[in-house]
């Protein structure tokens, strides 16, 4: 029996049991799996690293869509680079948005996934409010004249064709993007291992963003503990919430999710003292 060995990082590594292929190919970007897993269910990995599971797929893309877009409460215009899957579009369409523009750099992901992972777009991509570039996120920001109420950026890791969406010039770009009282989230990695990449980019997202910060969740097929995603928006009350309005908006959108609520999305934003001691330089 086959088995995926993911390559993210040296000395540790996760396997999963290949029990169906479905794709494995290059793609014009990058090297593309899509395999069955008796407990994962469909798995996607691109370049050797575990992009998304049937089974935990929902607290990535719960938590990276719902906690900027009820944070914010009236988004109507967002961006989704990356998300080749869907699944964050998927999300993202559950709420009353005018128009979300998808920039992904790799059709072929679009396309074999709706093929492979067909569960995880179920259908945005068709949805009407869906507009869809296949182009670089960082040539679409540093381009466009849209502005945006939520950037949500859904990348691979800064390998690669990814890597230019954690650049300096990437936030820059991405600011400019932003209307006002607008939000930017990006995924950001799993910090137990990947603690300078969150250190990088706290420190490129600093002098673009009043309130620059990060959040957690616990995502079991990114190895190595929970994933922070980060966070970067000028309007610091966005961040402050109040429970009942947030409870508000959840209980009026209705929702149903598997991982957000609005006790968890509060407390996402709760960080361990071994990464408040990175950001603030005493680590
Ligand atoms: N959930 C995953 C994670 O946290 O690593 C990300 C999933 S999604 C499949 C990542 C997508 O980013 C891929 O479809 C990839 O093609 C896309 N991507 C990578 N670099 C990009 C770039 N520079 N511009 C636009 N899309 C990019």
């Amino acid at each position: 029996m086959k088995h995926f060995k993911e390559t993210l990082y040296d000395a540790v590594c996760q396997e999963f049991r290949i029990d169906k292929l479905y794709f494995e190919n290059r793609t014009k970007h990058q090297h593309l799996m899509i395999f069955h897993n008796a407990r994962l269910g469909r798995v996607m990995t691109l370049d050797g690293i575990v992009q998304t599971t049937e089974a935990d797929e929902f607290i990535y893309h719960e938590m990276l869509a719902h906690v900027p877009l009820f944070s914010h409460g009236r988004a109507q215009r967002v961006l989704i680079i990356g998300g080749g899957d869907g699944a964050m579009l998927r999300e993202v369409l559950r709420h009353p948005v005018e128009q979300v523009t998808l920039v992904e750099i790799d059709k072929a992901v679009i396309d074999i996934a709706k093929k492979h992972l067909p569960d995880h777009s179920a259908g945005a991509f068709e949805d009407a409010r869906t507009n869809l570039t296949i182009a670089d996120g960082l040539e679409y920001v540093s381009d466009t004249d849209e502005k945006f109420d939520v950037i949500i950026c859904d990348s691979t890791d800064p390998i690669g064709p990814g890597e230019v969406l954690f650049s300096e010039e990437f936030y820059t770009q991405a600011k400019r993007c932003l209307a006002p009282g607008g939000i930017l989230v990006t995924q950001n990695g799993v910090p137990f291992f990947q603690l300078d990449e969150l250190k990088v980019t706290a420190r490129r997202m600093a002098p673009h963003f009043v309130d620059a910060t990060f959040y957690c969740a616990p995502v079991p097929t990114y190895y190595g503990g929970f994933m922070a995603f980060s966070w970067g928006t000028d309007d610091t009350r966005l961040r402050q919430t109040d429970m009942a309005t947030l409870h508000g908006r959840y209980d009026e959108a209705g929702i149903k999710t598997r991982y957000y609520n609005p006790e968890i999305h509060r407390a996402s934003f709760a960080l361990p003292q071994y990464i408040l001691d990175a950001l603030s330089g005493t680590s």
